[in-house]
């Protein structure tokens, strides 16, 4: 049976959708992974932080797509060698598909480009902290380095709820930056759901 008074359909249980997006407080929290200490991944080349930059600023502009689309606005970028080799936008809503998050779909479109199911020596960039199953996807890629923008305090699996990555017990461990360009995402997450709440005022916060 369907609920009333909620026509559209759940959007409250598409991904993330908490309203309470935060900036992380450690604005450049170099969070290491338990594992690999001196790993030569975990030192930052001269710059990184700038190429970093660039390659969120990518996947912003893939999460403002998927806002123009009445998606959660998330995006991420799988990158190899310097280049991007797979993107990805937040779609469960148009897919019916509550697995349709930006990380996941970026992993398939990488994996496709090279024709492997893992993706060894690759980063991932995400506006978004990753939740448990993305941080599962992004271990069973075999992902070396994972960097995201905003903290999730509801759902993120990098710190905020819990940390997957930090877990000892798991076989796979990236290395793990946060708060790249965490200002932009939370503003663009933040301008969704109020401009949601503006749509759908039956729609309280949860
Ligand atoms: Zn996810």
């Amino acid at each position: 049976m369907s609920r009333p008074g909620r026509p559209k359909g759940e959007h409250r249980s598409a991904q993330r959708a908490g309203n309470s997006i935060n900036p992380p407080s450690r604005s450049k929290g170099e969070h290491r992974s338990a594992q690999h200490e001196g790993s030569p991944v975990s030192v930052a080349a001269p710059g990184a932080e700038s190429a970093d930059l660039a390659f969120m600023r990518a996947a912003l502009a893939i999460a403002a797509e998927a806002a123009a689309r009445g998606e959660v606005p998330v995006g991420a970028v799988v990158v190899r060698d310097g280049a991007i080799i797979g993107r990805g936008g937040n779609s469960p809503i148009a897919h019916n598909d509550p697995t349709a998050h930006a990380e996941i779909a970026a992993l398939r479109d990488a994996g496709r480009a090279i024709g492997n199911y893992r993706l060894p020596g690759c980063t991932l960039y995400v506006t978004l902290e990753p939740c448990a199953m993305c941080a599962g996807a992004i271990m069973h890629a075999r992902i070396a380095r994972l960097v995201f923008a905003a903290r999730d305090p509801k759902t993120g699996a990098c710190g905020s709820v819990v940390d997957l990555f930090a877990e000892a017990r798991l076989n796979h461990h990236a290395v793990v930056t946060g708060g790249v360009d965490a200002e932009a995402s939370a503003a663009l997450l933040g301008a969704f759901f109020a401009a949601r709440r503006r749509t759908e005022p039956e729609a309280s916060p949860s």
